[in-house]
């Protein structure tokens, strides 16, 4: 049997292992991915791109061409019994804490196609129609079994493996992984159809009544939506069911006026909560959907994967690289778990409001819940916790073992904290993401009186260090929004990560400590 060695090899191309492997790409790290399909999916499925996800798009230069083939929701409204009664504007919901203030539409085939030309650029590809078959591991590499296009099986040993094959995963099972949750009993429906009404094409429109609803998602093109709801229970075991079966009396007994033609995709899913216990065992690890699923409610799904794939990439990187070693990788469970377990639970208390048959939730849920939702958008410290929490942006990783605050006395209460994604400041010639590009580390020194041996010394220890790191500098004369921005006094320096995180934040430069924060990030 033929064998091909790796350092990583990826199993699965959902967008999830496509970021994987895109990432590698930027890092400059010889990977393999393999999926069983002939090529990306053709199905429409996830459709919210969150505004961290665009931001990380941005940092790798892809972020207008996924403007360019998406659509910003704009609104949303509520209609009860087919009457509008609450009208929302979504368009600029997180204006000033991402450069992309909003939720981006762009449904989950066309994200996977930019990601598939961005492996292009970098002269790389998908081996496609080949499959994962069975895997072991050693404490210094893994080897899979896989089939390839003909069916004929060949071996891949690489020093990692990340199982990145879906809610399915056979990398989870091979592994012995449990995944552990619930699956709820109720049906749903999703279905991509032309719309003829009234309503604004490009608008978000949630639809309530006493025991039903249904959310229309804005697709791009004029009078396309997205329709999600709860499939009639006497559909429940029909084999071979339309939506053209059903979607006309749902919408008549809800006092929805209108026409649906052209499906051009309809599917029928069971709702389900489950996430493993670790993203790690071993030299293997899971990430996206073969890791945590749950309800579509907020749209997080696709973009948990694709930002698991980004926490993880930059780790490996350092470890096969050799510049750090292999303990860095434990902080990828330390760091996405706690995030994946959180999605998992308040996405099901959602999806559970949503469904309850209970009269005093269905109340609530008529009357209560679209004025709750105006307040959360009107209130501008509610909205804007609001939006960092469903963009993602608000994600932190405080806890975490590798991160370091150190002098915080020279910090006001507002000041970001290591573990805290970099915030994104905005003045009227630039912004603090211009700083991040690249897959470099950044040290950020902020001063009031330039010490010029203090810049020498720092110059040094980086050329020194097996790490790449660019220092970047920042006069108060000059950069005092930012100083304001970051709620620093007088002097202040941070590392950034190469994934935008704050990894270490001081009221000064002391060599000493910084040296402790490199020592613990590369073991
Ligand atoms: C009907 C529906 C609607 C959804 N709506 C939304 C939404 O609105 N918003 C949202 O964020 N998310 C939504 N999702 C969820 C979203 O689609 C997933 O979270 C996302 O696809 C996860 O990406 P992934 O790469 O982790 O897994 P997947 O997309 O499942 O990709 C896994 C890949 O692994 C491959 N694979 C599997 N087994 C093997 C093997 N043994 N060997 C080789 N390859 C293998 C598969 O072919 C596949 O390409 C929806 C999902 C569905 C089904």
């Amino acid at each position: 049997m033929v064998t091909r060695q790796t350092k990583v090899l990826i199993i699965g191309a959902g967008p999830t292992g496509l970021m994987m492997a895109c990432q590698l790409a930027r890092h400059k790290v010889p990977f393999v991915i393999i999926d069983k399909k002939e090529g990306i999916t053709t199905e429409t499925k996830a459709l919210g791109v969150q505004s961290r996800t665009m931001e990380v798009y941005q940092q790798m230069g892809i972020a207008r061409e996924a403007l360019r083939r998406g659509s910003i929701g704009k609104a949303v409204n509520f209609l009860v019994k087919g009457k509008p009664i609450q009208r929302i504007h979504l368009a600029e919901i997180g204006k000033g804490l991402s450069p992309f203030p909003y939720i981006h539409i762009l449904v989950q085939h066309e994200n996977e196609a930019i990601l598939e030309q961005f492996l292009t650029t970098e002269n790389q590809s998908v081996t496609w129609n080949t499959s994962l078959q069975s895997l072991s591991q050693t404490e210094t590499e893994v080897e899979a079994v896989l089939l390839d296009e003909h069916g004929e099986p060949f071996t891949v040993v690489a020093e990692w493996l990340v199982g990145a094959d879906g809610a399915s995963s056979m990398v989870r099972k091979q592994l012995g992984m449990a995944f552990q949750g619930d699956t709820h009993e109720q049906t749903f429906f999703v279905a991509d159809c032309q719309v003829d009404w009234e309503n604004a094409d490009d608008e978000l429109h949630i639809c309530l009544e006493q025991k039903d609803f249904l959310a229309f998602f804005p697709m791009k093109g004029a009078g396309k939506f997205r329709i999600i709801g709860a499939l009639p229970p006497e559909f429940e075991n029909t084999k071979g069911i339309v939506f053209e079966d059903f979607i006309t009396d749902i919408t008549k007994e809800m006092s929805i006026d209108l026409k649906v033609r052209n499906t051009t995709w309809f599917q029928t899913y069971n709702i389900h909560h489950r996430v493993v216990s670790d993203f790690q065992r071993g030299r293997c690890f899971l990430a996206g959907d073969s890791a945590h699923i749950h309800s579509p409610a907020g749209g997080q799904g696709m973009n948990t994967g694709l930002l698991d794939a980004y926490n993880l990439a930059w780790k490996l990187a350092l470890v096969v690289k050799e510049q750090a070693d292999d303990s860095i990788l434990k902080t990828y469970n330390e760091e996405r778990l706690p995030f994946a377990q959180e999605l998992v639970k308040s996405t099901d208390r959602a999806f559970s409001m949503i469904v309850s048959k209970n009269p005093i939730t269905r109340f609530l849920r008529l009357n209560v819940f679209p004025s709750v939702f105006k307040t959360v958008s009107t209130q501008d410290r509610i909205r804007e916790f609001a939006f960092k929490r469903v963009s993602q942006i608000g994600i932190n990783y405080r806890d975490s073992s590798i991160n370091r605050d150190y002098k915080i006395d020279g910090f006001s209460n507002k000041a970001p904290q290591a573990g805290d994604r970099f915030p994104y400041l905005e003045t009227s010639a630039s912004n603090s993401f211009k700083w991040l590009s690249g897959t470099a580390f950044k040290a950020l020194y902020f001063f009031t009186e330039r010490k010029e041996d203090t810049i020498v010394r720092l110059k040094n220890y980086f050329d020194l260090s097996d790490l790449e790191i660019e220092l970047l500098q920042f006069d108060k004369k000059r950069y005092e929004e930012y100083f304001e921005g970051l709620g620093i006094q007088e002097e202040a320096f941070f590392i950034v990560r190469p994934d935008m995180y704050i990894g270490y934040r001081s009221g000064g430069v002391d060599l000493m400590d910084l040296e402790v924060y490199f020592e613990r990030l590369t073991g």
